[in-house]
């Protein structure tokens, strides 16, 4: 599918200026510090394989939201220092990402050398696509390489409308190795595969659900949406979260996975609270069970027997969304359970979204799930079916 994009691989980058567009977008805490930098590191070996080659490294990103004007707290300086620690080599930062003052600093780069631009979004031009912006970043560099798979949803100067003024745009390590697991899990998938998909809204998750119908021959359904499709079919389920206008979608969903032979699966059992808060009482009850006035806040120990009992002959993967309110310790066990019966499976897993990578890292099996999707909104999109606009910037191969 991706065959025919160029990869830093199909590029001679030796001695050239090359410009990396990383997604360094990086949680901070209220000190500015680096809380999570899984996407500094993500990088490395494209870095390495620039540096080990003398090409001239230009690093740029986005952080935040500045608003398109310059704002220290989105300054891109703590990630300068931490690829310094990581990359065991001096980083140069620049003040801005565009301008005399960066020509100046990247064209005084020796082989070997990296520096890092200031936030992208410092400029109106990144979020408009603006050509006048694009064609600035381009003048910088020799060869354009895509390693932001984070961002790829985005049409924006630096990930998209660059490709009018550079060219090759080659994808770097990351966004390959994205595309691969991708490709790995959805496009050609070892068989069975199964999806576990959670949250909070069917309405949220709807696109996906519907494309991964056709496409894997087991889906599990959790999370609070878990209610909207028990409740769709007739049934009590307490106060728990639902949404009456799903209703519809949710039994066509369920008809739909019949037609198609995939088995469609629901938690056999909760843990329920009178509220979604760290004081309440607690009981686990199976489905049928959820008393007036309680709601289903986390899938059941039953419910992670029968998770087991779904991967005993899986091949493939898919996880994307929590399976409770897994932010209040007395509501993760389903969530964790599930991060644990994925690590414990031999099949390829690939999981992704916000709360599911942070869920990994608190259940502590981030090196049991073969990938761990960087991107929220972009592999979200991938899961969905639709096509990442900045995919079209890479130069095409023969
Ligand atoms: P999403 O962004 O759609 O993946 O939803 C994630 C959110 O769903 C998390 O913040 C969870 O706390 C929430 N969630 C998961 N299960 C439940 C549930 N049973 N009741 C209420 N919220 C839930």
């Amino acid at each position: 599918m991706f065959n025919s994009y160029l990869t830093l691989e199909d590029v001679d980058v030796a001695n050239k200026r090359v410009f990396v567009r990383t997604d360094y977008n990086v949680p901070l805490d209220e000190f500015g510090n680096i809380v999570d930098d899984t996407r500094i590191r993500e990088t490395i070996p494209t870095i390495n394989y620039l540096i080990d080659r003398n090409s001239k490294i230009i690093l740029a990103s986005h952080l935040g939201r500045p608003k398109g004007k310059p704002d220290p707290k989105f300054s891109l300086y703590p990630v300068a220092k931490r690829l310094e620690r990581l990359l065991g080599k001096e980083v140069k930062f620049a003040p801005d990402c565009i301008g005399n003052q960066v020509e100046e600093m990247v064209n005084s780069l020796k082989p070997g050398e990296v520096i890092l631009l200031e936030n992208l979004r410092f400029h109106e031009g990144e979020e408009k696509n603006d050509p006048e912006f694009a064609k600035a970043l381009a003048s910088l560099a020799d060869i354009y390489v895509i390693d932001a798979f984070g961002t790829c949803h985005r049409k924006h100067a630096s990930m998209y409308g660059i490709k009018e003024f550079i060219q090759p745009v080659v994808m770097g390590f990351l966004l390959e190795r994205e595309l691969k697991y991708f490709e790995k899990a959805l496009v050609n998938p070892q068989r069975p595969v199964v999806a576990f998909i959670g949250g909070a809204k069917v309405s949220s998750k709807l696109g996906i659900i519907k494309h991964l119908l056709e496409r894997v021959d087991k889906i599990f359904i959790g999370g609070a949406m878990a209610f909207t499709f028990i409740k769709a079919q007739g049934y009590d389920v307490g106060s728990s979260l639902i949404e009456e206008e799903m209703f519809e979608e949710a039994i066509n969903t369920i008809e739909k996975a019949k037609e198609l032979g995939v088995k469609f699966y629901l938690p056999v059992d909760f843990v329920c609270g009178q509220a979604i808060s760290e004081q309440t009482p607690v009981i686990e009850v199976a489905w049928q069970e959820i008393p007036k006035g309680w709601m289903g806040l986390d899938i059941g120990h039953a419910s992670i027997t029968l998770i087991k009992e779904i991967l005993k002959d899986v091949q493939t993967i898919i996880w994307n969304g929590p399976m409770g309110v897994f932010e209040i310790d007395k509501f993760k066990t389903g969530t964790f359970g599930l991060a644990h019966a994925i690590a414990e499976s031999p099949a390829l897993s690939i999981a992704g979204g916000g709360d599911t990578d942070y869920a990994i890292h608190k259940a502590g099996v981030i090196d049991e799930i073969s990938y761990i999707s960087t991107g929220g909104g972009a592999f979200l999109q991938l899961l969905e079916g639709k096509v990442l606009p900045c995919l079209d910037a890479i130069t095409r191969g023969e």
